[in-house]
């Protein structure tokens, strides 16, 4: 029922498709990272709390209709409608309906619950259509509760050395998901200016989110060395980061579980967080929903696939244009200025 063209993968008794690639007349979005939600649509639909986002990155005058979570749509000859993926705030799982049979396209998804997206829901199916971000045994979510823990420690250590702590993480997702985490007690806040007009939007939907102290040069002198500083990644090493005086410098991401990508970057520590399914995840989602087969849409698909296939189940790799975390992360970084 859904295809892949070169658009996109498209619905045709809807006539619509999902997170598509190129300019298509009606777009469902799963939600606002840049590579699955992209310009130029003439009609958007996606879940309600992803409005802020998507009218902030795509324009404030997009054509958008927008759904609440479980609510049923039709749309030429399918019933459409929209549940949690637990990825960021607004994030959705399409569930497609036609003639009683089901299929669900995941988007991103996360299934640990955290105070920043609403929490993943299993939709049963006959057919998936899933990320596999990282679709590989070695990815291995720890307790986020003992990430955030490590994270509280390492910036009390930091700054009892007069070090400014710097986390890089991607200003859509993951960085509301490391400030609903940090206790304002130890030291201030800053974020980056892209990250700030994400705050914004999580806070317009009521996501409770710490106080950020606005990144002018005197403020910064001011409480140098105690401070916590949020960026994208494309800041690392820029003017900007300079003014910050003496720092130590982490990411937080799902990369970090693999120790070379940490010493690539020469940071001082990776806090391994990440807003997509481990292999655990993929895996009980898979098996959960009860699909009798399963299409992947960009990641570690071949590892996944042949796994699946030696249990017998009915799986394949679907090539998209989805980028995955460090896709997003060069997309969605921003530029330099605070
Ligand atoms: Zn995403
Ligand atoms: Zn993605």
């Amino acid at each position: 029922m859904i295809v892949r063209t070169a658009e996109g993968l498209f619905c045709e008794p809807g006539g619509f498709y999902i997170d598509p690639w190129r300019q298509v007349e009606r777009a469902v979005i799963t939600h606002g990272h840049s590579d699955h939600a992209r310009w130029g649509m003439q009609h958007y639909l996606a879940a309600r709390e992803s409005e802020q986002i998507l009218r902030h990155r795509l324009g404030q005058d997009i054509s958008l209709q927008t759904l609440d979570y479980g609510e049923r749509l039709r749309i030429g000859d399918v019933h459409v409608s929209l549940h949690p993926a637990g990825h960021i705030l607004g994030s959705a799982q399409v569930r497609v309906e036609y003639r009683g049979h089901v299929t669900v396209v995941t988007g991103d998804f996360k299934r640990e619950a955290d105070s920043t997206a609403r929490n993943f829901e299993l939709v049963p199916c006959h057919s998936l259509i899933s990320e596999c971000t990282f679709g590989l045994p070695v990815y291995k979510w720890p307790d986020s509760g003992a990430v955030r823990r490590e994270m509280l420690e390492w910036w009390r250590s930091n700054a009892s050395e007069n070090r400014t702590s710097i986390i890089y993480c991607y200003s859509l997702g993951k960085a509301q998901r490391v400030l609903a985490g940090l206790d304002p007690s130890i030291g201030p806040i800053w974020v980056h200016g892209a990250i700030e007009k994400m705050n914004g939007c999580y806070r317009q939907n009521g996501v409770f989110l710490p106080e950020c102290g606005k990144p002018d040069p005197e403020a910064i002198k001011d409480a140098r060395g105690t401070g916590m500083v949020l960026a994208p990644p494309s800041t690392d090493q820029s003017p900007w980061m300079k003014k910050f005086g003496k720092t130590s410098r982490a990411m937080a991401s799902g990369w970090m579980q693999v120790r070379g990508r940490r010493r690539n970057r020469a940071l001082d520590r990776g806090f391994v967080l990440s807003d997509h399914s481990d292999w655990d995840g993929l895996i009980a989602t898979i098996m959960e929903c009860g699909c009798e087969s399963v299409r992947l849409t960009h990641g570690y698909t071949a590892a996944m696939v042949r796994w699946l296939q030696e249990k017998g189940i009915d799986a394949s790799a679907l090539e998209t244009e989805y980028a995955g975390e460090s896709g997003a992360d060069a997309a969605d970084a921003g530029g330099n200025d605070p």
